[in-house]
């Protein structure tokens, strides 16, 4: 019986068979399966050519043709299905100079990085090791396909994709592989920023990250990463930090600004090409710890983290400062505020105005309805219309004497 996550992929293998071709699902998949984790994608590979395979399903897209891969839609998800290919001459460090497709799914392994993300697996379940990834898997092992050095020669990235698989998986590099990483590191220079990021912010959600940080450190790769390559200290800071997995990109260029204060998120984010988003998180998140240092927990403190963001506020604090905040706490402290947002107001500034008749409209509305709503949410009055006119007829009475 194949594992559910296969079944739902068997069409394609079955298609493409009763069609006179070969497929086998390969990579991450076939290694979390052995290993007993939550697969991922599910991916193919087969001997049909892109052009076969999107005539056999009629739901594809080419979504990689000249690199051989199609993704087949299928069961609501998608499935990326690749021409079994070598690839050769990475002169720009990023794409293979060319792409040869072959009909061996030996060839199509070997070319592969590391032996545990080289092995097939049929619709059998029976698995196609050429390269021993097995025993690599027992062994907890990383060890490339081939030589260490001449892998990472042809596509550096692979440097931090192992180390990034010594997180994911708590698993060790093979010395030759740790040597042949302090050897070329450099190269790193070379890889767009864009999938050295990827593979950063992967590093960090690993279960085992103080063991890829250490393994980092013994290898002297921060040298050729953006920003910490400027200063030892930097890194240093980060190795003495008693580190925990961080699934949140926000959350981890957060931390790494609040533990180097010299480097700004700014920095962070250009450096590091960061998207708007997990920018716009990370500032979220660093003003409200500043706030939280400045005046503990309050109910301000809380409204304006907001209930999507408390786990990671808590986890946050727990990672610069070492200190728990117990997050049902806060999740319960914020279900008993008053308001959660400030359309829940009983006034807007249209009832400021028009208790105000005689004040010309201006910034004044902004900041007194920020002034109601804070007071509010920190109990001071009540979110009662007649309260809060009666308060604000006050302030007036008060400002004109
Ligand atoms: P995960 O999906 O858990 O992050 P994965 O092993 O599936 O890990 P992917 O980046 O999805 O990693 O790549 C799928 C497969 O493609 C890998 O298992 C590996 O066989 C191959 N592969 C990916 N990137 C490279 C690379 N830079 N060099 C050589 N082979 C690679
Ligand atoms: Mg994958």
């Amino acid at each position: 019986m194949l594992h559910e996550r296969f079944n739902e992929a068997k069409f394609i293998i079955d298609t493409l068979n009763e069609n006179g071709y070969e497929g086998y699902f390969v990579g991450g998949a076939v290694r979390d399966f052995l290993l007993g984790l939550p697969i991922k994608d599910v991916d193919i590979a087969t001997n049909a050519k892109p052009e076969q395979v999107m005539k056999l399903f009629p739901h594809s897209v080419p979504v990689g043709i000249e690199h051989g891969t199609v993704l087949v839609l299928g069961n609501n998800q998608s499935f990326e299905v690749t021409t079994y290919r070598i690839e050769d001459d990475y002169e720009d460090y990023r794409h293979p100079n060319y792409v040869e497709f072959v009909d061996d799914i030996t060839l199509d392994l070997s070319r592969r990085d590391f032996t545990i993300n080289a092995m097939a697996m049929d619709i059998n379940g029976e698995i196609i090791d050429p390269f021993h990834g097995k025993d690599d898997l027992k062994l907890k092992q990383i060890k490339t396909v081939g030589s260490a050095t001449e892998r990472f020669l042809e596509d550096p990235l692979r440097m931090l994709r192992g180390l990034r698989f010594t997180s994911q998986l708590d698993f060790e590099l093979k010395q030759n592989v740790k040597d042949a990483i302090s050897q070329n590191h450099h190269l790193l220079e070379k890889i767009s920023i864009e999938r050295i990021t990827e593979e950063f912010i992967k590093i960090f959600k690993g279960r085992a990250i103080k063991r890829a940080l250490l393994n980092i450190e013994e290898t002297k790769v921060y040298l050729s990463l953006p920003i910490l390559k400027e200063s030892d200290k930097y890194f240093v800071t980060l190795l003495n930090k008693k580190i925990e997995p961080i699934d949140d990109p926000s959350l981890l260029f957060a931390f790494l600004h609040l533990i180097e204060p010299n480097v700004t998120i700014q920095q962070w984010a250009k450096s590091y090409k960061l998207s708007n988003a997990i920018k716009k998180g990370a500032i979220h998140l660093i003003n409200q710890y500043h706030l939280y240092k400045q005046r503990g927990i309050s109910n301000t403190l809380i409204y304006q983290i907001g209930r999507e963001w408390l786990h990671l506020f808590a986890k946050l604090v727990l990672l610069v400062d070492e200190t728990n905040i117990n997050l049902n706490q806060l999740i319960k402290k914020y279900e008993i505020l008053p308001i959660k947002e400030r359309s829940q107001l009983v006034i807007t500034g249209n009832d400021l105005i028009m208790w105000n008749e005689n004040k010309k409209r201006g910034e004044w509305v902004g900041n007194i309805l920020r002034k109601i709503e804070m007071m509010v949410v920190e109990n001071e009055i009540r979110n009662d219309y007649t309260e809060i006119k009666k308060m604000v007829k006050q302030w007036m009475i008060q400002e004109k004497n």
